[in-house]
This record gives structure tokens, C-alpha cells and sequence, in this order.
């Protein structure tokens, strides 16, 4: 997967992806992570990116210029219909689990970090596939916002973790994960479960699996509408309603 990341300020996003697990997968070959600085595609003295918006009105507006000329080339050097152009945006469809599954079978991502009062309307009805918000609530510009997606989708990518390991994990089918447990077995007098002592795998695989129905029945109890649950996980369900009420 190549993920271009337009904005005009590559340096904000320049740590995310040069640490850990992330800089992993760009030194594996898993992923091209390209920070493109959106002044390079302009062509003027003082290499303008922004201008007043018409009708008056607070704060700079991202032009369309430098950024129609961005997003063509850098959709040009991959093949025709292969690159996702996104924006990132408050308004934009709320992402999630199931959002990152779909974008992490992309080749080309390209993605667009608004900055100010955001980018001219143009830009987003004929130059953008689809937009992405991360949540309600609004950031200074879409350069963070960019790399939570990035991050979200490259541990998605095959070969970054162990199939299993997202196996269990949190919105994926639907559930949260079940809790975890490391050494010491007492810490301050708090015990692990002795079920995950036992070395029972077939207990230990009940126990994690209620417990994830069970967090999930507390915290999200939206997200069972979706989950696939079985006779067992119906009837445990039931008990854990039947104790609430
Ligand atoms: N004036 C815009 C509005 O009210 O919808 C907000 C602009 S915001 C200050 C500047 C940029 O930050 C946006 O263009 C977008 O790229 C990014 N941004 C802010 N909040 C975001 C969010 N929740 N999700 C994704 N991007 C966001």
C-alpha cells in the first residue's frame, strides 16, 4: 500500500510514523508513507496555500489550486482508478473499525489535511472520494486526524500482526475485547482470575469470551445488535440481565 499525506505542515506528522510498529511496517515493505508538502505545488513567491474567504467572513481558506495540482500528480504515478482520495474533515462520515478494514484494501491512499477554516468547496465536491471524521469535535487542522487513520490502517495490513492477535480484539465482530493479565499473579492483593492459571485452554477461551460479552453488555451494549452471538453466548447474556434487573 502507498499512503501519500498532503498538508502544509509535513512536520507535524514526521514522529508517528518514524517510530515503533508503524516505521516497522514502512522498513518491511508493508506500507509507502509519503509526506507531501502542499507548498511545493505552488507556484508563486510566497508559496501561497490559503486566501480570505468570499462573502467575508473569519479566518484563511485552503486553495484549490496547489491542491487539484497535488492530487492529479500524485494520482498520475499510480494506475488509473488505484488511488483514494480522502479528506479529512468534521463533517465527514465517522470513522471506525470497519472504515479501516475497507480502506486497508486500498493500493493508493491520499490524504488531505485541511488546516484553517478548512479547504475550498470545490476541493471536496470534485477533487475527494469520501470524508473522513475521527470524531465530534474539531482540531486544528487535519494532520492528527490523518495519523490516527494511517495508524489504524497499516496494523490492518497483512503481515503487520499476527492474524490472531486481532482476532478477539475490540469491533471486530462486534464485541469488545475480554481484559488482560500479566505477571505478578497478586499485585497489591489484586489476583488474577485463577481460571487463566489453570492452563485450561478450553476454560480460559469461556471465561474470555464472556467476559467480552460482558464488557460489552456495560459499556457498548449498542454493538450486540450487530455481533454474531450463539446459543451459549445468549443464554450468559440473559444471566448477566437477569443479575442487573
Ligand atoms: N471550519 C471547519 C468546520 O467548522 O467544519 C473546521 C475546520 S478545522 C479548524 C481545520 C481542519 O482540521 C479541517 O479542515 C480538517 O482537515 C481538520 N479537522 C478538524 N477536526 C477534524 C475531525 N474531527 N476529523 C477530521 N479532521 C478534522
Amino acid at each position: 500500500m502507498k499512503i501519500d499525506l498532503v498538508t502544509i505542515f509535513p512536520g507535524i506528522l514526521d514522529g508517528p510514523f518514524r517510530e515503533s510498529m508503524i516505521q516497522r511496517a514502512v522498513d518491511k515493505g508493508l506500507v509507502e508513507i509519503n509526506l507531501v508538502d502542499l507548498r511545493s505545488y505552488t507556484h508563486d513567491r510566497h508559496r501561497q496555500v490559503d486566501d480570505t474567504p468570499y462573502g467575508g467572513g473569519y479566518g484563511m481558506i485552503l486553495k484549490p489550486e496547489p491542491l487539484f495540482e497535488a492530487v492529479e500528480d500524485l494520482r498520475n504515478r499510480s494506475g488509473p482508478g488505484e488511488s483514494r482520495v480522502i479528506l479529512l474533515t468534521p463533517q465527514g462520515n465517522l470513522f471506525n473499525q470497519g472504515f479501516a478494514w475497507r480502506l486497508a484494501e486500498e493500493k493508493h491512499l491520499i490524504l488531505i489535511c485541511g488546516r484553517y477554516e478548512g479547504v475550498d468547496e470545490r476541493v471536496r465536491t470534485s477533487l475527494v472520494d469520501e470524508e473522513i471524521s475521527i470524531g465530534d469535535f474539531v482540531l486544528t487542522g487535519g494532520e492528527l486526524a490523518a495519523a490516527v487513520v494511517v495508524d489504524a490502517v497499516v496494523r490492518l495490513l497483512p503481515g503487520f500482526i499476527a492474524e490472531e492477535a486481532s482476532e478477539n480484539e475490540s469491533f471486530t465482530g462486534s464485541l469488545l475485547e475480554h481484559p488482560h493479565y500479566t505477571r505478578p499473579p497478586v499485585f497489591r492483593g489484586m489476583e488474577v482470575p485463577s481460571v487463566l492459571l489453570s492452563g485450561n485452554h478450553g476454560e480460559i477461551a469461556r471465561w474470555r469470551r464472556q467476559q467480552s460479552l460482558k464488557r460489552t453488555f456495560e459499556r457498548r451494549s449498542d454493538l450486540l445488535d450487530q455481533a454474531e452471538l450463539s446459543p451459549d453466548d445468549k443464554l450468559y447474556l440473559e444471566t448477566i440481565k437477569n443479575q442487573e434487573s
